[in-house]
């Protein structure tokens, strides 16, 4: 039988289902006891170090003051104690390259003695800056191998943490990965940059609107995670998983999601019991999970935190990533993060829930009490509205991936086209202000937006439609088109810089208005000509509606750019360089480089694909068709004739029941012979275009990236798709124990 390994996967199940084990009734660790137990954090500072080195710290992570060397060593000397009191000899500048991964380079406290013996050592300099030999990493052009080096440069506005093994620990300390000459290589750089901006930006905007006391202004951010867990020894016998993330062949369950039975739906306990574990070692390093629950297609779940400023929530999710994957292992799951694993049900995401705030004005998207708020609330609003109209081709290429291709735009997702959902009640009062015919609020006050008299707004507080790319949900903003294979550094770049270049735009214009006009006026036109010019971005109805598609380019003349290969190169259109580089987040030549990264990962992932497939096709599904048909041919062969109408057996059952098995006979016959000849079609059909793929997968090296991601798209994707319907055609057909690949039922639905 094909099928052993695949049966042997299955029986391993039942041992892993915790079924046998008694519930714990002893009491648990409270959460403040394991909170934070894992993180170098602003109390054990305090612990650690001189009241005076402490209290310079905290100004350098609250202000984003330079931090002063002779601090940094006495920082770096409580930290490694720190650190060994928690089993830790290694020390690691984790980073966040361009792949989109966590990367880290682990580096011991060894020195050895004048005597010869060993001391354990660890410098503000060692702190500080690192040296990783960085050729290895995609540069996009920047530096070429010969002058490799990056550094990897402390971000004092992350905490450092331990990550244990079982037999020891190592102290992270997150950093900034840049090149010699200064150019970012990594996330965090530009994430960091863009928060300047927005602050810059925000600080401007709040002076003129009377502010004295402003403090610094953030970015916040609550990422949503989806994913999948499957059971790793299913997993294990699909190497389409194993190395690209997705099934690329499998006929669908019989049962997929359409009872919703797997949305909300109780979780299942070898899952909880992997989730328990992630949730505390999230809480040991600082990280606030908070929601977890099954997600609508089946094996598919969630993890939501509290939301954190965007620098530390987007390190956290990094680490979030690394968590679930390492502990799926230990609880026999593979994590999928993949955005598209299984073809007929849902895919992944990963929604940023996005607001900006600081100590003195609280949450600015909240919409305020009193009519002063509201009109502050208004304008911040419409910056959001300015910066979704002219970037949302920006904030479309930040999304962009070939894994996230397969996901937006199908009905389980959003469309490829930008727009912005903001509900009933604030389109009503956006629009109002356009036509320059603000009526009274539904609650009777006269709705003015000048200072006096705004009332109260009284806004959804949640919307409930998950159609739209990009919606208001009372309080923040959620953007729901990020993949949830990917860092949230780029969504969250793109929504500060473009926010930091309408808050200037704001604050000029204003100023501008201010010689002639009194605030409010100035307030009040300004908004008018935001929405004027901008206003045809909000959408709050049905973005899956193929109306909507038609409408939104023809009659608003948003950009409809439904896959990577249009996307990409947005990274490189003259107001988005004009943007990022103006504003000191990206350069013209950062920005190119990272073109040429993204879509350098998008072609090699489909050759990726194509080989994996290619294997597959070879090793399995082609051996298995083909034992298949030596079966039917056997069976044909095989088939006794009918005895004739003279034999004794023809005579006992008589004419009328033996022509009527004759009839029978006959059929079966039939019906092998006409599955033996589909079957042999099926192959052929397969072996044609498997020879095809291999033909042209050689071919297109020499062109163009634009080029190339354009034949990805045009060429190998639909083949490959060809292909896998013929490969499900054929599972379809052949005998259970000859498929050697675990299917979609056993699993999606085997947890
Ligand atoms: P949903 O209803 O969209 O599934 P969840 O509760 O799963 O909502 O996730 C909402 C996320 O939004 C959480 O991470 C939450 O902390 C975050 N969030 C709430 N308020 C804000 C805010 N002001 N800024 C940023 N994120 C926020
Ligand atoms: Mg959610």
């Amino acid at each position: 039988m094909s099928n052993t390994e695949r049966r042997k996967a299955i029986r391993s199940l039942q041992s892993k289902r915790h079924i046998d084990l008694v519930p714990n009734m002893d009491c648990v660790e409270r959460m403040y006891e394991i909170w934070a137990s894992d993180v170098f954090d602003l109390p054990k500072m305090q612990g650690y170090l001189p009241a005076e080195v402490y209290n310079s710290l905290k100004e350098t992570i609250e202000t984003g003051k330079a931090l002063n060397i002779d601090v940094a060593d006495q920082v770096a000397e409580a930290m490694m104690e720190w650190a060994i009191s928690k089993n830790a000899r290694y020390y690691s500048h984790v980073f966040y390259p361009l792949t989109g991964n966590s990367a880290e380079k682990h580096d011991s406290f060894i020195n050895i003695s004048s005597q010869g013996g060993v001391i354990e050592h660890f410098s503000g300099k060692l702190l500080v800056r690192g040296e990783p030999d960085a050729s290895s990493f995609p540069s996009g052009g920047i530096r070429s191998t010969f002058e490799a080096r990056g550094y990897t440069a402390w971000d004092v506005t992350s905490p450092a943490y331990i990550m244990h093994t079982p037999n020891g620990a190592t102290l992270c300390i997150p950093t900034a990965f840049v090149s010699w000459t200064g150019e970012a290589l990594d996330k965090k750089t530009p994430l960091l940059r863009s928060d300047v901006a927005l602050n810059k930006a925000a600080q401007r905007v709040l002076k003129i609107l009377g502010h004295d006391n402003v403090d610094k202004v953030n970015s916040f951010c609550g990422p949503e995670q989806e994913y999948f867990l499957i059971d790793e020894a299913l997993a294990a016998l699909r190497p389409d998983i194993l190395l690209t993330g997705r099934t690329l062949v499998g006929k669908s369950s019989a049962k997929g999601q359409e009872f919703g039975d797997h949305y909300f739906g109780v979780i299942p306990q070898r899952v909880q019991v992997f989730m328990q574990e992630v949730e505390d070692t999230l809480y040991r390093l600082g990280i606030p999970a908070k929601t977890r629950h099954n997600e609508t297609a089946p094996a598919q779940y969630e993890i939501a935190p509290l939301f954190e400023v965007a620098n530390v929530a987007t390190d956290h999710q990094q680490l979030t990533v690394t968590v679930l994957r390492t502990v799926a292992k230990k609880h026999g799951f593979m994590c999928i993060l993949h955005e598209k694993p299984f073809a007929g049900v849902n895919g992944s995401g990963k929604h940023i829930n996005w607001s900006i705030g600081n100590k003195n004005q609280g949450n600015l998207f909240e919409p305020g009490e009193t009519p002063q708020d509201n009109a502050q609330f208004l304008l911040f609003c419409a910056g959001v509205i300015r910066s979704v109209h002219k970037y949302g081709h920006l904030l479309r290429a930040v999304v962009a991936s070939v894994s996230n291709d397969h996901r937006l735009g199908g009905h389980e997702a959003p469309p490829a086209i930008i727009s912005m959902f903001l509900g009933e009640e604030l389109t009503r009062v956006f629009g109002q202000i356009k036509d320059g015919a603000l009526a009274p609020a539904q609650t009777k006050t006269t709705l003015h937006v000048g200072v006096d008299t705004l009332p109260k707004l009284p806004l959804d507080s949640a919307d409930r439609n998950r159609t739209s790319p990009f919606a208001f949900t009372g309080n923040r903003f959620e953007f729901r088109s990020a993949g949830s294979s990917q860092s949230i550094a780029g969504p969250l770049v793109a929504l500060n810089s473009a926010m930091a270049e309408s808050l200037h735009y704001i604050a000029d214009r204003l100023e501008q208005l201010l010689k002639e006009l009194d605030l409010n006026a100035a307030i009040e036109l300004v908004l008018k000509e935001i929405m004027v010019e901008h206003g045809k971005v909000v959408f709050n109805g049905n973005g899956y509606d193929p109306q909507w598609q038609i409408q939104a380019v023809q009659e608003r003349s948003l950009a409809n750019l439904p896959t990577a290969v249009e996307a990409l190169p947005m990274l490189k259109s003259p107001e988005v360089v004009e943007m990022l580089s103006s504003l000191g987040v990206l350069s013209a030549t950062e920005l190119s480089s990272r073109f040429e990264i993204y879509a350098e990962h998008y072609i090699k992932s489909i050759e990726v694909e194509a080989k994996v497939l290619i294997e597959i096709v070879r090793t399995q599904v082609l051996p298995a068709a083909f034992k298949h048909l030596q079966q039917c041919a056997l069976w044909l062969n095989e088939q006794p004739e009918m005895p004739s109408m003279e034999s004794p057996l023809a005579k006992k059952i008589g004419a009328e029941a033996w022509l009527k098995y004759a009839d029978i006979v006959n059929e079966n016959q039939d019906y092998l012979q006409v599955h033996w000849l589909e079957m042999q079609n099926l192959t052929l059909l397969l072996q044609k275009s498997l020879r095809k793929l291999v033909d042209i997968s050689e071919q297109n090296k020499d062109e163009s990236l634009e080029k190339q991601m354009h034949y990805m798209v045009t060429k190998i994707l639909p083949l490959q798709n060809e292909i896998r319907m013929v490969c499900d055609a054929i599972e379809s057909e052949i005998p259970d124990d000859l498929w050697p690949l675990p299917t979609y039922s056993e699993m999606l639905w085997m947890l």
